[in-house]
């Protein structure tokens, strides 16, 4: 890295259709200089997360990326500069530093992370992924021991993690997943009792035959055709934790969608929740002390798919809609 270069990478243009390469330039800009309050970072790890492709479509819980401005995202970096005094030299925080070298960022929009090796963990089981999993399993489907929990995307960095809590928490967990890779796996290395290959075809049968007593909880990272897949097998009083729809980030939204929402919530009682993992965050403490636990007991294990090279952050995103990702992936800078 030249220390007076910010290479970054820029988005020129918002998707109409799929994602592509074509979206994207990478180009070298100025180090920038902190302002009043702000922090001067030098970005080492970089997050690609499925909702990099939903904030193209416009605002959702954070206002939407724009066209010729450096592609935001989330990332570990070191602060090297600082005007505010919160922060110091050599400190490590987490924020959106945006798929570039250097970036200043206001202080107050920074989490100061702790010095722990590997520093990828604070990107996955210790960072979003492991709280997102944490926080909306536990709070939001509330599993209770024996009763059968269903993951979507189950192979991914949040998915992988809900089904071993829900483990942890005495559960019988089906994961769903493409590929049989990926299905194998789930079940022969993070103790999934079965798994799904959805890219097989035929998931109601598939998920009847995996979850013979019904769902009752499904942790829902996907929507579409798997959330209606998951609805009619839902047992009476059944939680559906609403985490995202990445089958409809990559392209238009489909028009159709899981019909017979309100009929089967109804009679089957269920609660269908949605949740942003931001709004946990006072709890972090507890959880991060629980996920730290399990990590150093072996009772969770820890997938990260670490790419090498700013240069490859498109295409490492890429890849992730497509499914290529095991786990965590993110980009070392
Ligand atoms: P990830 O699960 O590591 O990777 C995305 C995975 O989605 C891919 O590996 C792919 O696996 C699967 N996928 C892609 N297209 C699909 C389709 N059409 N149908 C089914 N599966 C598909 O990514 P992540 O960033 O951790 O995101 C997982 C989910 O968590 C996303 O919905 C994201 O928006 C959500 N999330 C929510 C919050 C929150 O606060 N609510 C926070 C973080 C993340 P396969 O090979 O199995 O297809």
């Amino acid at each position: 890295m030249n220390a007076s270069i910010n290479r970054q990478v820029l988005l020129v243009e918002k998707p109409a259709g799929k994602l592509g390469s074509e979206h994207f330039r990478m180009t070298n800009g100025v180090v920038p200089e902190p302002k009043d309050g702000e922090a001067l970072l030098r970005v080492r790890y970089i997050s690609l997360d499925a909702a990099n492709r939903a904030w193209m479509h416009g605002a959702t819980y954070r206002s939407a990326v724009e066209a010729n401005t450096v592609m935001a995202g989330g990332g570990i970096a070191e602060v090297i500069a600082s005007k505010d005094p919160s922060l110091k030299p050599g400190d490590i925080v987490f924020g959106d530093t945006g798929w570039q070298d250097y970036a200043a960022v206001p202080a107050r929009q920074l989490s100061k992370m702790p010095k722990l090796e590997p520093m990828t963990h604070l990107l996955s089981v210790f960072g979003v992924a492991g709280l997102t999993a944490y926080f909306g399993l536990l709070d939001i489907g509330k599993p209770k021991a024996g009763e059968t929990v269903v993951v979507s995307a189950a192979a991914g960095s949040v998915g992988s993690i809900v089904g071993q809590i829900a483990k942890i928490k005495g559960c019988r967990v089906v994961g769903i997943a493409g590929g049989k890779d990926k299905c194998g796996w789930l079940t022969s290395e993070l103790g999934f009792d079965a798994a799904v290959d959805y890219k097989d075809g035929a998931v109601f049968k598939a998920l009847r035959a995996a979850a013979p007593d019904g769902i009752d909880v499904y942790f829902d990272n996907v929507g579409g055709d798997i959330l209606e897949a998951c609805l009619p097998q839902m047992n009476n009083y059944g939680r559906i934790a609403c985490c995202g729809a990445v089958s409809q980030y990559d392209g238009a939204p489909s028009a159709t969608g899981p019909r017979g929402v309100p009929g089967l919530i109804v009679v089957k009682r269920l609660i269908m929740q949605g949740f942003i993992v931001m709004d946990f965050y006072r709890r972090r403490d507890q959880a991060l002390a629980d996920l730290q636990a399990w990590v150093k007991s072996g009772k969770l294990k820890v997938e990260e798919d670490v790419i090498e090279g700013l240069e490859n952050t498109p295409r490492a995103l890429i890849g992730l809609l497509a499914g290529e990702n095991r786990g965590k992936r993110m980009i070392k800078v």
